[in-house]
């Protein structure tokens, strides 16, 4: 019952470095925010393949001397999730692994395929056995049963009959590939950590280990780095870019560059233009922390109205205090934010949040500020109305729970509780990220969860969706 959509994976691979595991732990840890539920790494020493797959924090499970030990080798890939397709349950931590004719495979997904139902229920009929209920597993089968000579064309035999959003790392007995989906849809990035190249989600992973950035890997590229080096190539056809907007709303950590774009700039990009459409006579700008601050920080800028951190939060609130008992999750709106009493008291305050999803916890938010003594309370919302569910890798409720889909504006300020209630437009949010209004035929970026126009086809939904996945 989240009240955030929640990007599900991040990804990490590197190839050449005598401490493969511990930078592709540290590069997990640098991702935690794509998903906290389990993480998985896979290393490749002289040809053996080591695991280690764990539920929780990489910083709790992956960083012992005897787990390192465990991950000997000069190559790893590592994942982090928070699941989208697929149950939570052991069978379903990545990377995916599998011995094929061409020996060792393992494989690391962010995203999401869409035509996965229809091709798994195909690959049963054909004799296919599934470990797991995750949609990844389909690749593992498709290039298993790719009749093409080398594990490349394999993989690209494999990834050309799927649709979605894809960004995938790859771990064999002589290098790792990095892939991504013709429509961009999820980041991937390329980087250099002395000799060694390194892949990730986000450039922050790089940071973290003191690697330098060398660029995104392109749209549809397919990356294979082993000995000689690196090659690229594009193996399918062009595609327009679709690229997930919701990445510089909120998905991506705010010191990372994407598709060339700085996260904050963008951010803060955003709160200007909100500034620029919505002017409001108030007394502060406080952000619903942590991802309002950048938004805010512009907001404050252009508008001239003083910024204050009038929400204090919590950084230690653990799953377990959230979920106990109905009587400790009465308070847990509480728990993790506290009203900055002093900065509140007596004034009218905007605040500005990155999306509402359900909106049950911008009630509490914004009934904890009105107890705190505001005059006036004015919601504004560093996006547009979230109208649909995303299918292209984004953990998002059913679209009946998303509250802008059945509730006007003005419905949702009277049941948050706001005096004022108003979000980006969708011509702003392009207008803060690419400089350009958004073209109506044919949209510069996925926006399908602010707009309901999906971009790639939703084959499964489609042609009836199998049960053969369970989601959450
Ligand atoms: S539907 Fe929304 S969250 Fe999903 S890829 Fe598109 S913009 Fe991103």
């Amino acid at each position: 019952m989240f009240d955030k959509f929640h990007e599900e994976c991040g990804i990490f691979a590197i190839f050449g470095s005598q401490d493969a595991s511990i930078n592709t732990a540290l590069g997990l840890h640098a991702l935690q925010h794509r998903g906290q539920e389990a993480g998985g790494i896979v290393s490749m020493n002289n040809g053996v393949a080591n695991f280690h797959f764990a539920d929780g924090l990489i910083a709790d499970n992956f960083t012992s001397r005897k787990i390192i030990k465990k991950l000997e080798g000069n190559s790893a890939i590592g994942h982090v999730r928070y699941s989208t397709a697929g149950k939570k349950n052991a069978r379903n931590y990545q990377p995916i692994y599998a011995e094929l004719s061409t020996g060792f495979l393992a494989l690391a997904h962010n995203g999401n395929l869409t035509n996965a139902s229809t091709l798994r229920k195909r690959l049963i009929n054909e004799g296919s056995i599934f470990q797991s209920t995750m949609d990844t597993e389909v690749i593992i089968h498709l290039i298993a049963k790719s009749q093409k000579n080398t594990l490349e064309e394999k993989i690209i035999d494999a990834t050309s009959q799927v649709e979605g959003a894809f960004s995938l790392v790859l771990i064999h007995k002589d290098g790792i590939i990095a892939l991504r989906d013709p429509f961009g849809v999820r980041p991937l990035s390329l980087g250099i950590l002395g000799d060694s190249y390194v892949v990730a989600s986000e450039t922050c992973a790089f940071d973290i280990i003191g690697a330098k950035f060398i660029r995104d890997i392109e749209h549809g590229e397919m990356i294979v780095i082993d000995k000689n080096g690196v090659r690229s190539s594009k193996p399918f056809p062009p595609k327009p870019s679709k690229f997930c907007i919701f990445e510089y709303v909120y998905f991506a950590r705010p010191d990372s560059f994407i598709e060339g774009k700085h996260v904050y700039e963008m951010r803060k990009n955003i709160g200007i233009q909100l500034a620029k459409e919505i002017k409001l006579d108030a007394d502060v700008v406080v952000p619903v922390p942590d991802s309002g601050v950048p938004a805010s920080i512009g907001y404050a800028w252009q508008s001239q109205i003083p910024f204050e951190l009038g929400i204090i939060r919590n950084h230690y609130v653990g799953r377990t205090f959230i979920e106990p008992t109905d009587k400790i999750r009465h308070f847990g709106v509480k728990l993790k934010h506290n009203a900055n009493l002093s900065i509140i008291k007596d004034k009218k305050v905007i605040l500005i949040d990155d999306s509402i999803v359900r909106g049950t916890t911008s009630k509490k938010i914004v009934q904890m500020i009105r107890e705190a003594g505001a005059k006036e309370i004015y919601m504004l919302i560093a996006s547009p109305p979230t109208i649909a569910p995303c299918f292209y890798g984004v953990d998002t409720p059913e679209k009946d729970a998303l509250i802008a889909s059945k509730m006007s504006v003005e419905e949702i300020r009277q049941m948050i509780g706001a005096d004022y209630l108003g979000y980006l437009s969708i011509d702003g949010l392009y207008q803060a990220i690419n400089q350009s209004k958004r073209d109506n035929n044919s949209p510069q970026y996925c926006d399908a969860c602010f707009s309901d126009q999906y971009p790639i086809r939703l084959t499964d939904k489609i042609g009836e969706a199998l049960p053969l996945f369970e989601r959450e």
